[in-house]
């Protein structure tokens, strides 16, 4: 329990009366809202006296912009930005002053939901998984409904509640119609100030982009998630006035410190997650909800009950409750609604002061019912008196939210344990279904994969050992989940193999975001060791007609392959020109042994590719070992070290003789199918040599000499017939 300052003074810093604030935490639902509803009040009679429409009670939004600056200073500088940004823009768009001072206040308040997420959500490193989104999301409705018990400006309300609608399902869904979806502008303007400042901003992985590169990453999503005109107004903003930002610098760069808080901040903190996670268990156990104060005016009408009941959220704010608002009909009898207000279970509750619970039909507009259970709970006071009442509908007839534990056991089932994406098996579900989606719009909606595989990811383990691999793995995970859009699906394929998932995007888009994804990785520190770079190759493909889970990934991976071989660390895509001289001369190249000296030490490493049975190859390989009378010193797991030839009597490794000791290691590759001969599809897997002298060496080219007679007894061995 959290020490609760005794003052019963004003609080000087906010002006609240600290009767709201300072009587012990409430524990239970019912206390919380009481206090809710205390403040609630007392910001409708500040909004009834000021002449002038106050967006929200002074005191109230320092309290709300004062704690969120105690418990995370850099989000609210973040949405000092997104203000600065969004005003700036809705400016040169022609808005007044008050429609810009909406839009200032809905963009500081933004992240308001953030106050009750756990620190483990919000300081994860990386971006959230989908999982997690949405349960951030969720608090933001939460914290949009407490917005609304706080009588701030309806149309601040409005356009926070629509903050995270996508800019295309949200309008009449024309995918080409872009501009003129149902969205508000505001939403709009807000969408793209809040991506343009997270994209600009650094993080720990990743420096921030300029101001052209996160310009560029917006226009690829423009007509379907941004609004380009907005985007390009941004632009132009932040052209003319774009320094004005340094005022909200972060001086900490996203840094861990919290600020000092006194036992009456802390308290207001708890106060404000209390709320916040109420209405947050509201809206994850109901479908819709609507709370009343002790006058029965409207404190909250949830973002579920217009679809419930008919009524948007507007036609309620600001009045009192009436019977014929949500009409509920008994389940048996068709007496019909509306009742009188006492018949009612809200007038139940509030003449016998206890809650109702029942089943009934809930009306719709003039012609559906829906199925619903309904409860009805009195706010009541320490001394039995009714104070608010809250009304919860669950919607029997339609699908609903899932509980938690059925989210959790789904999730452990779904997602790749090293990483924390999807793993394959989900992979493959969620493009079944953007398949499904794909055909029934005909294919007139795109969608397309990216296949990527970690170039030389071997080595990496080799080099570097195994946790560096891992640490490899879960880095590129996040980079990836960080480049990528809320709509995208990330999954771990297998080993150092991922796909990506683009809905709405066609081939040539796919294969720019490929080509991002690349330059990302390539530029980004991953693994934690300075001196590795690591690359990845890609290859794209997109839907087409008739297309199934296998056939898309199919295609995906051939063009992975393609970019393999003609030299890794580049995109290949479906469709491609593919030059042939080129792919001959860059497999040549590829073919070229490869010698290494570094520190004294030498190595020397080749790949084979066979087309004969794995079987047949260790026979062969056996052969070869038995003629140069070779010790095996180990072998595990399709990995083989021999040690040829011995030290002449002097210890030591001349330059002269053929027999000069080295110690190959051979490693088996997986088997790929590389097209067809005769019909039949031709299949090889790939020999890896390292090959390190045994004993001093002096002279690289005794060395490389050695090596060369080696590999061409090995090649006759395994390549001949
Ligand atoms: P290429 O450029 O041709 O893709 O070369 P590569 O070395 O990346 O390809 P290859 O498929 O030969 O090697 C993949 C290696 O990835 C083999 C395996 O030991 C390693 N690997 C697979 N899963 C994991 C994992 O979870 N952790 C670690 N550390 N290594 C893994
Ligand atoms: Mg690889
Ligand atoms: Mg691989």
């Amino acid at each position: 329990m959290l020490p609760v300052s005794t003052s019963s003074s004003i609080n000087r810093h906010s002006g609240i009366s600290s009767e709201f604030l300072t009587p012990a935490m409430p524990t239970d639902t019912s206390g919380v809202l009481l206090r809710m509803l205390a403040l609630s009040e007392d910001a409708r009679r500040q909004q009834a006296m000021s002449g002038e429409k106050q967006i929200m009670p002074l005191n109230l939004m320092t309290l709300l912009l004062r704690t969120m600056k105690l418990l995370d200073s850099s989000s609210l500088l973040h949405g000092q930005r997104i203000a600065a940004i969004s005003s700036g823009v809705a400016k040169l768009m022609g808005w007044d002053d008050g429609q810009r001072r909406q839009l200032e206040v809905a963009a500081l308040l933004h992240d308001l939901g953030k106050l009750g997420v756990p620190e483990h959500i919000l300081k994860k490193p990386g971006k959230l998984n989908s999982e997690e989104y949405d349960f951030v999301l969720l608090h933001h409705h939460a914290a949009v409904n407490l917005l609304q018990a706080f009588h701030t400006d309806p149309a601040v309300v409005s356009m926070l509640s629509m903050l995270h609608h996508d800019f295309d399902s949200a309008g009449i869904n024309v995918p080409t119609a872009g501009a003129s979806t149902d969205l508000p502008l505001g939403p709009r303007i807000l969408a793209v100030a809040d991506a343009f400042d997270s994209l600009s901003s650094p993080k720990p992985y990743r420096r921030g982009m300029t101001h052209k590169e996160a310009i560029s990453v917006l226009e690829e999503k423009s007509g379907s998630r941004y609004d380009g005109n907005i985007i390009r107004t941004l632009n132009r903003w932040f052209e003319a006035e774009g320094d004005s930002l340094f005022r909200f610098a972060d001086p900490f760069q996203a840094s861990e410190t919290r600020l000092e808080m006194t036992d009456q901040q802390r308290n207001e903190a708890v106060l404000l997650a209390q709320f916040i996670n109420v209405l947050y268990q509201f809206q994850v156990l109901y479908d819709g909800y609507f709370v009343l104060d002790s006058n029965e005016n409207y404190c909250i009408w949830s973002d579920g009950m217009p679809s419930m009941t008919g009524l948007p959220l507007q036609s309620v704010l600001g009045r009192t409750w009436q019977p014929v608002d949500v009409q509920l009909a008994s389940l048996t009898d068709d007496k019909p609604s509306p009742e009188s207000r006492e018949e009612t279970m809200v007038g139940q509750m509030l003449k016998n002061g206890r809650a109702q619970f029942g089943s009934r039909l809930c009306r719709v507009g003039d012609t559906r019912h829906l199925k619903v259970d309904v409860y009805t709970m009195p706010i009541l006071a320490s001394n039995g008196s009714v104070q608010g009442t809250v009304q919860l509908l669950r919607n029997k007839s339609g699908v609903r939210r899932q509980s938690r534990e059925y989210v959790e056991l789904k999730l452990a089932a779904t997602r790749d344990p090293l990483t924390g994406v999807a793993n394959r098996g989900q992979l493959e579900t969620q493009l079944r279904h953007m398949l499904e989606d794909y055909h029934s719009h005909e294919g007139t909606r795109n969608l397309s994969a990216i296949f990527l595989d970690v170039d030389k990811f071997k080595r990496i383990n080799d080099n570097y050992g195994h946790q560096v691999g891992d640490q490899v793995l879960v880095d590129m995970t996040r980079l990836l989940q960080h480049e990528t859009y809320s709509g995208e699906i990330i999954g771990r394929y297998g080993g150092e193999e991922f796909v990506v998932l683009c809905p709405d995007t066609d081939l040539d888009a796919a294969v720019r975001r490929a080509e991002r994804l690349r330059h990302a990785i390539q530029k980004s520190s991953i693994g934690g060791v300075s001196t590795l770079t690591v690359t990845s190759s890609f290859g794209v493909s997109t839907a087409k007609l008739g297309d199934t889970v296998q056939t898309v990934l199919e295609r995906a991976d051939n063009c992975l392959y393609r970019a393999k071989e003609t030299g890794r660390n580049r995109t290949c895509w479906e469709t491609e020109v593919v030059d042939d001289a080129a792919l001959k001369a860059a497999a040549v190249q590829e073919q070229q042994p490869q010698f290494a000296e570094k520190d004294g030490l030498f190595e020397f490493r080749e790949k084979i590719e066979v087309s004969t049975s794995l079987e047949l190859t260790a026979m062969k390989l056996q052969a070869f070992i038995r003629e140069y009378k070779g010790d095996v010193l180990s072998i595990d797991h399709g990995n083989m070290k021999i040690r040829l030839g011995s030290l002449s009597f002097t210890r030591r490794w001349g330059s002269t003789s053929a027999k000069q000791p080295i110690d190959v290691c051979i490693s088996f590759g997986t088997m790929r199918s590389v097209g067809q001969i005769d019909g039949k599809p031709r299949t090889v897997h790939q020999v890896s040599i390292l090959v390190v002298p045994y004993g001093k060496v002096s002279e690289a080219e005794a060395f490389a000499g050695r090596c060369m007679v080696m590999m061409r007894d090995l090649r006759a061995y395994l390549l001949g017939s």
